[in-house]
C-alpha cells in the first residue's frame, strides 16, 4: 500500500446516547488521526434494526460535535468510501458472503431457532460449552443452494478446527486465541442482515482502515475478525489497539449508577466541552509528565497509542469537576459572560437583550465569581443578590454576625459614611472599614462581616470590597438600611 497516512474509524451502534466510553473511543481515534495527519471515518453500525434509531444517530453526532471531534468521512461529510451507514451497504455484504460460500469458507445453516435452543440446552446439561454442533456444515453445495430458495437460513463462518490466532495488540501486547475453541459464528442473519463481526470486517477493509482502536470489550471479536480477513483474502491486516475499560470509583464498570454517563448530560450540567475532552483523554492515556491540563491542540500534539495504559482507569467525577473549574478560570471573561448568560436569563435575573450598562454590570459580576465557579449553572445562586433585592438572609449568618452588640450602631454610622464616600471604590471602602475597626476597637472581621451579610445575605462570597464596588453605592446603602430596619424589628 503506497498510502501511509493512517485511517481510523469510530463505528458506533446508534442504540442510545454517546456515553463516556464511546466518547473516549472516538477521542482516541480522533487524536491518533490528527496527530499522524491521517483520516477519521465515522461509520454508523445500524444493522440491529430493532435497537437502532435515527434519534440516537443525532445524539451521537451532537455529542461528537460538542466535543469538537470532527471526522473526515462519514455522515454529513460524505467521502470516497461511502455509504457510511451499514444498512445502506447491504449488497456489499451479500456479495462477500457469497464469495465465502463459493469458496467453502462459509455455509448455510437451516437449523431453526427452536432446534438451536434445544441443542444449547442439551449441551448445557452435558456440561459442555453451548457451541453450535455444525450440523449443516457438510451439506452438499447444490442441496444447500436448493433449500435456500424455500427455507430461511443463516450463513455461518466455517471456523478452522485448529490453529492459533495471535494478536499483536498495540496496547495489550500479544494476545492468543485457539480457533478450535471458537464457534461457527453467524455472519449473515436470515433476512439478509450481516452480523457485527462480518460487516465490520468488510467495511474496515473497503474503507482502508489501518488501525482499529476500540475498547477491550471487543477483544474476543478480534480473532473472528482476523480469520474473516484471511478467508476473504483481505490484506494487509489492520493493527489493533484495545483500550482497557473505564470503571467507576467502586471498581465496577462505568454505568448509570455512577452518575451522568452520556456526554450531552455533561453539557446540560454546565461542563465545558474542552474540559470534558481533556478529562476523557486522561482515561487510559498518560502524557508521561505531571501535566493535566491540555488544550485541544496540545492533546493532538502529545497523543500516542504507546502511552495508553493496560490497566483499567477510573472515572472520577470530582476530578472532572475540578478540571471544569480550571477551564472556567481560563476562559476569557467576555466569553464566559456569554456562556453563563442563558442560565441567568432562565432564572429571570437578567434580560436577554441588555443595555450596554447592564451588560457591563453582568460582566463585572461574572468576573467576581470566575475564580470560584465549577459548573456554569452555579452562577445563578452565586450571583442572585447582584441582580435582585429579593435575596434572603442566611439564618446562621444572621445569628452569628448581626446579633453582635456593636452591629446596630456600627451599621448606622456606616450607612452615613458610605453615602458620603467619594469616590466609591474597593480601595476607599476598604480604607473606611479598617478605619472604623480601629476607631471602635473591634476586629477587622467584625467590621467587614456585617456589611457582607447586609449586602449579600450570606457569609461566603467574592472579595467584599470588590463586591461592594460592583454593587455600587445606591444598592449598598439601601441594603445597609434594610439590615438596620430588620435589626430594629
Ligand atoms: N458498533 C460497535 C460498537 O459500537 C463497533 C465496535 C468496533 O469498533 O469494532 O461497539
Amino acid at each position: 500500500m503506497a498510502n501511509t497516512a493512517p485511517r481510523v474509524r469510530f463505528a458506533p451502534s446508534p442504540t442510545g446516547h454517546l456515553h463516556i466510553g464511546g466518547a473516549r473511543t472516538a477521542l482516541f481515534n480522533y487524536l491518533f488521526a490528527r496527530h499522524a495527519g491521517g483520516s477519521l471515518v465515522l461509520r454508523v453500525e445500524d444493522t440491529d434494526q430493532e435497537r437502532s434509531t435515527s434519534e440516537a444517530v443525532r445524539h451521537i453526532i451532537d455529542g461528537l460535535r460538542w466535543l469538537k471531534l470532527d471526522w473526515d468521512e462519514g455522515p454529513e461529510t460524505g467521502g470516497a468510501h461511502g455509504p457510511y451507514f451499514q444498512t445502506e451497504r447491504l449488497e456489499i455484504y451479500d456479495k462477500y458472503a457469497n464469495r465465502l460460500l463459493a469458496t467453502g469458507k462459509a455455509y448455510r445453516c437451516f437449523c431453526t431457532p427452536a432446534e438451536l435452543a434445544a441443542k444449547r440446552e442439551a449441551a448445557q446439561k452435558a456440561g459442555q460449552p453451548p457451541k453450535y454442533d455444525k450440523a449443516c456444515r457438510d451439506l452438499p453445495a447444490d442441496q444447500s443452494a436448493r433449500r435456500a430458495e424455500a427455507e430461511p437460513c443463516v450463513v455461518r463462518f466455517a471456523m478452522p478446527e485448529t490453529g492459533e490466532i495471535v494478536i499483536d495488540d498495540i496496547v495489550k501486547g500479544e494476545v492468543k486465541f485457539q480457533a478450535g475453541l471458537l464457534d461457527d459464528f453467524v455472519i449473515m442473519k436470515s433476512g439478509g442482515m450481516p452480523t457485527y463481526n462480518f460487516a465490520a470486517v468488510v467495511d474496515d477493509y473497503l474503507m482502508e482502515i489501518t488501525h482499529i482502536i476500540r475498547g477491550d470489550d471487543h477483544i474476543s471479536n478480534t480473532p473472528r475478525q482476523i480469520l474473516l480477513y484471511e478467508a476473504l483474502g483481505f490484506a494487509p491486516l489492520p493493527k489493533f489497539a484495545h483500550m482497557s475499560m473505564t470503571l467507576g470509583p467502586d471498581g465496577a464498570r462505568l454505568s448509570k449508577r455512577h452518575g451522568a454517563t452520556s456526554v450531552m448530560e455533561y453539557k446540560e450540567q454546565g461542563y465545558l466541552p474542552d474540559a470534558v475532552a481533556n478529562y476523557i483523554a486522561l482515561l487510559g492515556w498518560s502524557p508521561g509528565s505531571t501535566q493535566e491540563i491540555f488544550s485541544h491542540d496540545e492533546l493532538i500534539a502529545e497523543f500516542s497509542l504507546e502511552r495508553v495504559g493496560r490497566s483499567p482507569n477510573i472515572f472520577d467525577t470530582e476530578k472532572l469537576l475540578w478540571m471544569n473549574g480550571e477551564y472556567i478560570r481560563k476562559t476569557p471573561l467576555a466569553e464566559l459572560a456569554e456562556m453563563v448568560k442563558p442560565y441567568l436569563v432562565e432564572a429571570g435575573l437578567i434580560a436577554d437583550d441588555m443595555s450596554t450598562v447592564e451588560t457591563a454590570y453582568a460582566a463585572a459580576v461574572v468576573a467576581l465569581e470566575q475564580e470560584r465557579l465549577k459548573l456554569l449553572p452555579d452562577i445563578v445562586d452565586a450571583t442572585r443578590f447582584f441582580f435582585t433585592d429579593d435575596y434572603s438572609y442566611d439564618e446562621a449568618a444572621w445569628q452569628k454576625i448581626m446579633t453582635q452588640e456593636h452591629v446596630p450602631a456600627y451599621l448606622t454610622d456606616l450607612r452615613d459614611k458610605l453615602s458620603a464616600l467619594e469616590p466609591f471604590t474597593a480601595e476607599t471602602v476598604e480604607a473606611l472599614l479598617r478605619a472604623e475597626a480601629e476607631e471602635r476597637g473591634i476586629k477587622a472581621a467584625q467590621a467587614f462581616h456585617p456589611l457582607r451579610v447586609s449586602v449579600s445575605g450570606r457569609m461566603q462570597g467574592p472579595s467584599l470590597f470588590h463586591m461592594v464596588e460592583v454593587l455600587g453605592r445606591d444598592r449598598v446603602v439601601a441594603r445597609v438600611k434594610r439590615a438596620i430596619t430588620k435589626l430594629r424589628a
